[in-house]
C-alpha cells in the first residue's frame, strides 16, 4: 500500500502556524514512507473564502520546503484539487445516499430550525436537528418539492449503537450514535458541507491516513458512518495534539500579532516568522518538536533527520505549547551552519527593505563574522548600518583615546593607520590585520593592540555593535575607510 496523505486547508486567509505543523507532520509521514503528500483546498464554505488565500497558503508551504506531489497548481491523477471544482461529484454521492436510504431531504426553514433550538434549550434537551424530516413519505416530499420549497440533504445517522474511532495516536475513542445529529451533507445551494466533501475526496483521492488537528475528532464518528454507508474502506485516523499558546494557557490564538496571557508576543502566521527573520529550516525544526518525542533529548534536527525518525506512535496526544523560547536559539544554530553566500542571500532582503544599497562582495566579507552573532536575520541591519550610512562620526578626540593610549598616541595611531590604508597592497583581511596589529602595538603603553583596535572599530563603524574591525574595513573598501579616517584625524 502506498501511503497517501493530505493537507486540506480552507482558504480563509493565511497559513497559520498550527496548520503548518499539521502539514509538516503529513509531509514527514509521506516522505518517510515514500508516499504522496497532497494539497487539497476545502473551499465549499464560500462565505469564509478569502481572495488570494490559496496563493498565500501555497507560498507558506513552499517557504517551509513542504512540497506537495499533487495539488491545485501541479495537478495530479485524482484532481481537481479544489473542492468547488468538484461540486458535481458531491451532488452525485449525496443523491446516491438518498436513493439508498442513508440520507434524506430536509425542508426545514431557518426559522423552523431556530424555533426547534429554542424549544430544546427550554426543555434542556440535546441541541441540534431533531430528525423531523427523516420520516417524510415520498408523497410528502413530492408535495413540498412541487410547492417549490428549498431542501438540504441530511445524513441518516444510526440512532442506536456506538461508533469507535481507532485513532493511531490516541487509541480507541467511542461515541454513542444517539449523541450525533443528522448532519447536513448538501446545502440548498447545491454545495456540499465539509463532512460530505471531505469524505468523498478522501475516498476518491485514495487517502490512506488522515492526520489532522484534534479539533476535528468530533466529526470522525459521523465520517466513519458515512464511509460505512458508502461501503468504502476506512482510512487510518491520527488526530494531532492541540497546539497551545506559549504559556500553556489556551489554544493557540488565531489572531495575528497576538499576545499570550504572559504578555509574550505570539507569531501565528507563517509569513510573520519569515518577516521576523527566522529561517524556514529553523521553523520546520521548531514545529517538528511540537507534540513529538524524538526518543532522545535532541532538540535540533533537520528535515531529513525528522523524516528518518518519524513514527506516528511517537506523536504525543497531550496538548503541547509552541516552544517560542527555543526558536531564537534554533535559528542561531541554523544561521551558523550557513555558507556565507547563503547567509548573504538570506540577509539581503532585510537590508534592501531598509533602502541600503547592498554590495554583494562587501556582504560576503562580513558574513562569516556575522553568522556567529545573529539570532534573527534583521539583527544584521544594526550590525551593518555603517556599510550603508555615511554619517559623520559623532565623537570627540577624547572619546577616541584610551588610558593605555593617550591623546598623542591615539593621534599617531590614526595617522599611521591612514597612511597604511592608503598604500597597502593588496587591501585584504590578511594585510589589514597584520598592519593594524603592528600599529596598535606600537602606540599603546602596554604594547598591546587591543585599545587601539577597539577605538579604530568605533572610528570606522561609529557603532557599538559591528562586525570585527578588519572585516568591517575590508567590507567598507579602501576609499571609504580612508574618508572616515580623514574625518577622524580632523577631530585631533
Ligand atoms: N478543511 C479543514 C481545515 O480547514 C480540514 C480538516 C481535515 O483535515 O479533515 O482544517
Amino acid at each position: 500500500m502506498t501511503v497517501r496523505v493530505r493537507f486540506a486547508p480552507s482558504p480563509t486567509g493565511y497559513l497559520h502556524i498550527g496548520g503548518a505543523r499539521t502539514a509538516l507532520f503529513n509531509w514527514l509521514f509521506a516522505r518517510k514512507h515514500g508516499g504522496q503528500f497532497i494539497l487539497r483546498i476545502e473551499d465549499t464554505d464560500q462565505k469564509r473564502t478569502v481572495a488570494g488565500a490559496i496563493e498565500a497558503i501555497m507560498d507558506g508551504l513552499r517557504w517551509l520546503g513542504l512540497d506537495w506531489d499533487e495539488g491545485p497548481d501541479v495537478g495530479g491523477p485524482v484532481g481537481p484539487y479544489v473542492q468547488t471544482e468538484r461540486a458535481e461529484l458531491y451532488c452525485e454521492w449525496a443523491n446516491w445516499l438518498v436513493e439508498h436510504g442513508y440520507a434524506y431531504k430536509c425542508f426545514c426553514t431557518p426559522e423552523e430550525l431556530d424555533e426547534m433550538r429554542k424549544e430544546q434549550m427550554a426543555k434542556k434537551e440535546m441541541l441540534g436537528y431533531n430528525g423531523r424530516c427523516r420520516h417524510l413519505t415520498p408523497d410528502q416530499i413530492a408535495a413540498k418539492e412541487t410547492a417549490g420549497l428549498n431542501s438540504v440533504i441530511r445524513f441518516k445517522m444510526p440512532r442506536n449503537g456506538e461508533t469507535t474511532i481507532q485513532d493511531a495516536i490516541r487509541g480507541p475513542i467511542t461515541y454513542q450514535n444517539s449523541q450525533i445529529i443528522d448532519a447536513v451533507l448538501l446545502k440548498s445551494d447545491g454545495l456540499p458541507t465539509y463532512h460530505l466533501a471531505n469524505v468523498v475526496d478522501d475516498h476518491f483521492m485514495q487517502i490512506t491516513h488522515i492526520m489532522r488537528a484534534d479539533e476535528w475528532i468530533n466529526t470522525a464518528p459521523l465520517h466513519i458512518n458515512l464511509y460505512h454507508a458508502f461501503g468504502w474502506e476506512l482510512p487510518v485516523y491520527a488526530h494531532l495534539s492541540l497546539v497551545m499558546n506559549p504559556s500553556g494557557k489556551g489554544k493557540l490564538s488565531k489572531r495575528t500579532q497576538a499576545f499570550d496571557d504572559d504578555g509574550q508576543q505570539v507569531l501565528v502566521k507563517v509569513e510573520e516568522f519569515q518577516e521576523a527573520g527566522y529561517l524556514p529550516q529553523a521553523v520546520v525544526n521548531f514545529l517538528a518538536n511540537v507534540g513529538y518525542a524524538t526518543g532522545d533529548d535532541r532538540e535540533k534536527f533537520d528535515a531529513h533527520e525528522a523524516i528518518d525518525s518519524f513514527r506516528l506512535e511517537k506523536i504525543n496526544p497531550a496538548p503541547s505549547r509552541l516552544p517560542y523560547s527555543k526558536l531564537d536559539w534554533l535559528n542561531g544554530q541554523y544561521i551558523q551552519e550557513m555558507e556565507p553566500q547563503a547567509l548573504a542571500r538570506a540577509v539581503k532582503p532585510f537590508l534592501d527593505a531598509q533602502g541600503f544599497e547592498v554590495n554583494p562582495e562587501a556582504l560576503l566579507v562580513v558574513m562569516p563574522a556575522m553568522s556567529k552573532r545573529l539570532k534573527r536575520l534583521p539583527e544584521a541591519i544594526d550590525f551593518l548600518r555603517f556599510l550603508f550610512d555615511d554619517v559623520p562620526l559623532n565623537a570627540t578626540a577624547e572619546m577616541l583615546t584610551h588610558k593605555k593610549m593617550p591623546y598623542d598616541a591615539a593621534k599617531r595611531g590614526f595617522q599611521e593607520a591612514r597612511d597604511f590604508v592608503a598604500t597597502v597592497e593588496p587591501f585584504n583581511l590578511d594585510t589589514v590585520s597584520t598592519g593594524l596589529m603592528k600599529i596598535g602595538e606600537s602606540v599603546t603603553t602596554n604594547e598591546k593592540a587591543g585599545p587601539f583596535l577597539g577605538q579604530m572599530r568605533f572610528a570606522i563603524t561609529g557603532q557599538q555593535v559591528s562586525p570585527p574591525l578588519f572585516e568591517s574595513m575590508v567590507a567598507l573598501g579602501r576609499a571609504r575607510t580612508l574618508t572616515r579616517l580623514d574625518e577622524v584625524l580632523q577631530l585631533f
